[in-house]
């Protein structure tokens, strides 16, 4: 029997304990760069092997330390990212110790080195959700894009083991130029095989190391702005979204002078591969980064992260840009990805621009768009 309790949110005790206090619910970590693919996107991924990528990991005592404070500041849940996490040597360790703390737990894979261990783990220890990239619903797709020849095969394994062994998973994707002519039937094939929401992204951001090289690979897997909308002109719960927050722009008047004018830091944090405390997995502006080892995270979080976060740009072309945009909401550029792209958070990057100024002349209101100069291509 299912007992459903129907209650609002305002009688939770947990709303009630917490409410006006600034909580970091929870946090992502990134506990190694390795993978096992070299996917084409991929903003991190360092080889399987990759030494300085090993020696840079976090021991599991500092992964403990870490964790063990955030739940005394809060914490609920957190992320287990890469790289692929389970390539961790010590992944089994790293997972326990968190469930043990209480903590709900996200583990995000590509699911191709999951094992029968694995299995008996998560029934032992239920994972909060696994989240699994789909590349593509066809080998010759999938291999192009992960570049690793067998990966298909072993993802697949992977699959069918949390199937056999009932173990709920998440299943997303990524949608760029390499599978773009699969979409539709990868959107179809993650729906019907996780049947759960299903997230597709196509905004890639460009890699954490700045590698000129993979940069260039990963400019040149980006959709179009057109192809972009196009995507979401097929998807109803999409469109929906989009004019939904086009509407509320209407009353808007821009965001004023703050950089940071996301949720990151307001709930949540993030720590990097190397260990540091970032507002977001993202966001690596120097500025933004807080080391560790100088201090705990109880510093980072409530003396550190409201200072980044009342950070503000002088700069008059942002101001005249970013800052006065009413369809910021819609627009993917962010300073994480303006670092990423330019170096600096407070610039407007013209591919992001181009893509929400499209999304609003197709789901939302052409004066919207108006009254902005156009950034930097
Ligand atoms: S990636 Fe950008 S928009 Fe997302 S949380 Fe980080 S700073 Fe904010
Ligand atoms: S990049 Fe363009 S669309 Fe995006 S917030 Fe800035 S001005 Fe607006």
């Amino acid at each position: 029997m299912t007992l459903v309790n129907k209650q609002t949110i305002d009688k939770f005790v947990l709303w009630r304990e917490t409410e006006g206090k600034r909580i970091p619910y929870d946090f992502s970590i990134e506990i190694t760069e390795r993978c096992n693919n070299h996917c084409r996107h991929c903003y991190i991924n360092k080889d399987s092997n990759d030494k300085a990528a090993l020696e840079k990991e976090m021991p599991l005592s500092q992964i403990v330390d870490i964790a063990e404070e955030a739940v005394s500041l809060g914490t609920l849940w957190c992320l287990l990212t890469g790289g692929e996490p389970l390539l961790r040597r010590d992944f089994v360790d790293i997972f326990i110790h968190l469930k043990k703390l209480g903590l709900l737990v996200n583990i995000f894979s590509n699911a191709a080195t999951l094992t029968p261990d694995h299995m008996r783990l998560f029934k032992s220890y239920p994972p909060r959700s696994i989240e699994i990239s789909v590349y593509g619903v066809s080998k010759a797709t999938y291999e192009h894009i992960t570049q690793t020849p067998g990966s298909y095969a072993k993802y697949l394994k992977g699959l069918q083991l949390l199937e056999d062994n009932k173990i709920k998973y998440h299943l997303k994707t990524v949608i760029m130029r390499s599978n773009y002519h699969e979409a539709s039937a990868i959107i179809k094939y993650c729906r019907e095989r996780s049947k759960e929401l299903v997230r597709y992204d196509p905004f890639l951001c460009l890699r954490y190391d700045n590698d000129k090289k993979n940069n260039a690979i990963i400019k040149r897997e980006r959709l179009s702005a057109e192809e972009i909308v196009a995507l979401e002109k097929r998807d109803s719960g999409r469109r929906a979204e989009i004019k939904k927050i086009c509407e509320g722009a209407k009353t808007r008047s821009g965001v004023g002078t703050r950089v940071i004018r996301c949720a990151a830091g307001v709930d949540s944090f993030a720590i990097s591969a190397a260990g540091k405390y970032q507002l977001c997995q993202t966001l690596k502006h120097p500025a933004t980064v807080y080391n560790l080892k100088k201090g705990r995270l109880k510093y980072a979080w409530e003396v550190f992260t409201p200072k980044v976060r009342s950070i503000s740009s002088p700069k008059g072309r942002y101001l005249q840009s970013c800052a006065c945009c009413l369809i910021v909401n819609i627009c993917h550029c962010c300073p994480a990805i303006a670092y990423l792209e330019e170096g600096e958070m407070d610039t407007a990057i013209g591919y992001f621009c181009d893509i929400a100024h499209a999304r609003a002349m197709r789901f939302g209101d052409r004066k919207l768009t108006q009254n902005l100069i156009q950034p930097k291509k």
